[in-house]
This record gives structure tokens, sequence and C-alpha cells, in this order.
């Protein structure tokens, strides 16, 4: 009879929200509970009753003090709040789309919904820093490089996508108006300085591609949605303007108040002036509360020269720079990758940098792909959660938002699958990276409302191949 016990608790929590001066009465309400009531302890008819009774009989005494009436309550799970410092088993409570309350044994008898998340992980909404979700926006057939923002989040268990540049100042009305306007997953960008952004890649042939009015206009007119610019070091860019390229953008950035993302590593001629600008890059031209993203990147002019970390990137983040994983397509290889973290620089924020051709064909998939890869060179579960909410939400200066499950908070919530074994990552150059732990997508819920789950990119769902 534990239902009912839990129904008649006259124990309140003192900060239990107040109710909303429109809700529905709550004892006029019947209890119905999906999910975790299998058991046939308490029917909506019994309940009504008791209820009755209960309302009949204290009449004349102190009104009784009853369950809290939530939209949803995850239970039982493992709960990770990096932002909070909390790591326990605990129950997550939705009112209003937003965190309600989050401690031990909430009674659900009143909740309209519950999800046992017993065995699981729940987090805040995870926080992909770098994505290409500009799908549909280019060509009129499907040969597209970009993913949509729902494959790349919340059907993947993320709630939060920054698309990386995939739009610059004359396209970007599509990403903003028509993507994120109509995407469940809450959809953020970064404005590329090229004019057309990687829907025309490289975006940067000569100075001619860079409109500095029409790109702080742009970030100006939505600002919920644009938070930044985004500038990649490649040919011919980089071989056409120099330094001149990464400063044209950040000159953009600082008049329209924003941050700028830069891509290191030149993926498309191995211009060896990627290695030449790297230091003047990062020590001149960032300024606190930029990104450098590709952080354990191999390419030339990436944060390794001749396989040692650069002094620069160190002075960098002295200065108050961040650094993003962007694993990508070929953005990421384990030997680079183990080169820098052993030299104990840990980057800030774990992103996937996910295309079509990487959501369906690997090896980068997902967010929570791209965390296990991480977590294979030496990160812990935690730290890779932390980099994948707390952190990137206080880059994009949003932490009273996301990435956290403090109460008021919007609730976006992930919940995950931490499961051991001995498994096989790979990188685009052929290597390998092992590792005792993958994390499986379970649900996402957004603004309150669990959204559906993709199956997966491998024939057995979401989990990287298991060594024999
Ligand atoms: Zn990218």
């Amino acid at each position: 009879m534990a239902c009912l016990s839990t129904y008649n608790s006259r124990s309140r929590p003192d900060h239990e929200p107040i109710p909303a001066p429109n809700a529905t009465p709550k004892l006029k309400r019947p209890a119905i509970h999906f999910e975790r009531m299998t058991t046939p302890c308490v029917s909506a008819t019994i309940a009504i009753e008791i209820r009755t009774t209960t309302v009949n009989n204290i009449s004349n005494q102190t009104m009784p003090t009853e369950p809290t009436s939530y939209d949803l309550v995850i239970s039982g799970g493992r709960v990770i709040d990096p932002a909070n410092n909390i790591d326990a088993k605990l129950d997550v409570a939705v009112s209003n789309g937003k965190i309600a309350a989050v401690e031990a044994n909430i009674n659900v008898s009143a909740t309209q919904r519950v999800i046992d998340a017993t065995g699981l992980v729940v987090t805040p909404g995870l926080i992909d820093l770098h994505t290409h979700i500009a799908a549909d926006i280019r060509k009129v057939t499907n040969e597209d490089l970009m993913v949509t923002a729902d494959v790349a989040g919340v059907n993947a268990g993320v709630t939060t996508v920054l698309d990386a540049g995939s739009t610059g100042a004359f396209n970007v009305g599509g990403l903003v108006n028509t993507i994120a306007a109509n995407a469940t997953t809450r959809v953020l960008a970064l404005l590329n300085v090229g004019t057309l952004g990687v829907i025309r890649a490289p975006e940067v042939l000569s100075a001619d591609d860079i409109n500095h009015e029409a790109a702080v206009e742009a970030i100006k007119a939505a600002p919920n949605v644009i938070k930044g610019v985004k500038v990649r070091m490649v040919s011919p860019g980089i071989t056409a303007l120099g330094i001149e390229m990464p400063k044209a953008a950040k000159a953009i950035a600082s008049e329209a108040g924003v941050p700028m993302m830069v891509h290191v590593g030149d993926i498309m001629k191995q211009d060896p002036i990627a290695a030449v600008l790297a230091p003047t890059l990062l020590t001149e031209v960032l300024t606190k509360g930029d990104i450098v993203t590709h952080t354990l990147s191999h390419q030339v002019g990436a944060l390794l020269a001749n396989g040692s970390l650069l002094p620069q990137a160190l002075e960098a983040r002295k200065n108050g720079v961040y650094f993003d994983v962007g694993v990508g397509g070929s953005n990421f290889a384990f030997t680079a990758a183990q080169k820098v973290i052993d030299a104990g620089f840990i980057p800030d924020t774990i992103s996937s940098d996910v295309t079509m051709m990487s959501r369906f064909a690997g090896p980068t998939y997902s967010l929570t792909e791209c965390m296990g890869k991480v977590m294979s060179l030496g990160i812990s579960f935690e730290d890779a959660i932390r980099m994948a909410t707390a952190k990137p939400a206080e880059i994009l200066g949003m932490s009273k938002e996301i990435g956290s499950l403090s109460i008021g908070a919007g609730a976006d919530i992930s919940i995950l699958d931490l499961v051991e074994g001995n498994f096989r990552y790979h990188d685009t150059t052929g290597g390998v990276g092992n590792g005792s732990q993958a994390i499986k997508p379970v649900m996402a819920i957004r603004d309150g409302v669990p959204q559906p789950i993709d199956y997966g990119p491998r024939p057995w769902g979401w989990l990287p191949t298991q060594n024999a």
C-alpha cells in the first residue's frame, strides 16, 4: 500500500513552488499515473474516493498539505548537475516547463506523468556547441552537408545545438526564421564571417566574401539566436588574407558585442601558413570569451606544432579564451588528442561538429558518441557531463536558462545510460580509441516535454562497436 500512504503524506517540502493562479484545484483531480504505476495500488477511482473522504473528515480541522501536482517527475535516477554540484540519486520534478524540484523521494501521487529513470543518469539538457544543422536550405535535392536540428538535437538526446557558421549574413535568415523557429531542439547559431557560410565551402575566397556591415546587422537583428561569429582558418582564405581574415571576424564580433569561434587546422589544403598564423591568432586576435574549436585536431595550424602543444594555447587560456573539441569529420585524431590531453590541456567543452555524413556514415555520429571518445582519452564521465552542460551554457552566457537543473530554469533534461563495456571508437585517420564506457541517449526532455529518440546509427542502436 505504498501508494496510499504516499498519497496521504502531510509533508510538504519547504521550497515547494507556489501553484499558478489558474491551476486546477488539486482536490478535484484524480491522480493519474503513467508508466511507473504499473501495479494496481491506486486506481483513479479509488484515489478520488480517498480524496473525498479525506476532505470530509477534515472539513472542520486544519487543511492537510496534499502532494504537489507536478506535470512530470523523473524518478530514481542518478542526477548529475555540475552547475549545482549535485551527483546523487534524486527525483526531478517539472511544472509548466520549468524545473520545480530536485530532491529525494518526491511524492508522485498527484503527478501527471512519471518516468522511471532507475539505473539511468539524469542531467541538464545536453548542449552541443558545434553542429551544422542548416539542412534543406541549400539544394532542393537531398545531398546536403547539413543534418536537421532535431536529428542532431532532441532525437539524439541533446536539447540545445549551436550551429557553427553554416550560414553567413546573406543566408542566415533561413536558419533563424525557418530552422530555429520550427525545430523542437533549441537552436542557436554563430554567423560565418563568409557571407554564404559553409553552405558554399570554402566560404572565404577573398575579401569580397566578407561584408562587415551586413554581418553586424544580421547579428543585431536576431540576438536570441545568433550568439557570435565563426571563422575557419582554412585555405584559400588564410592564403589570400592571412591574419586579416580572423581580424575581420573579430571586428564584426566586437561591433556586434558577441564572442567569436575560430576553427583551427587547415583541413582544406594543409597550407603551412596556418601554422604560422596560429600563435598570433591565439594571443593577438582572440580575447576573453572567444572560443577555439578543434582543440584535439591533428591538422596543420591546430594546437600541436611538431607534436607539442603551442605555448600560446596556454597564454590564450589565461586570457579567458575557451577551448572546444568539435570532433567533426576531419578535426580529431586519437594520437593528436592524447598528446594535447597528456600535456595537461583539457578542453572546456565537448561538441560534435556533426554533419549529415558524419551522423549517418560516422565516425562522429552524435554528441554522446563524441563524449565517449573524449572519455576514452582519460576524461571522467562526470567531467564529460560538465563539458556538455554547465560549461557550454557559461560560454554562451546562458547559465540562467540552460545547462543546469536549477529550480525555475527551463526544463531541458537529458536521460542517459552509462554503459560499461569494451568499446572501440574510431577517428577518420584510421585511429582507434578503446574505452570502458559509452553513453547511450535514452530521452531528451525539451521545455518539459519528453521527445522521441532515434534508434541510433548502428544496427544495434547507439552504442559503439565492442571489442570481442
Ligand atoms: Zn564545423
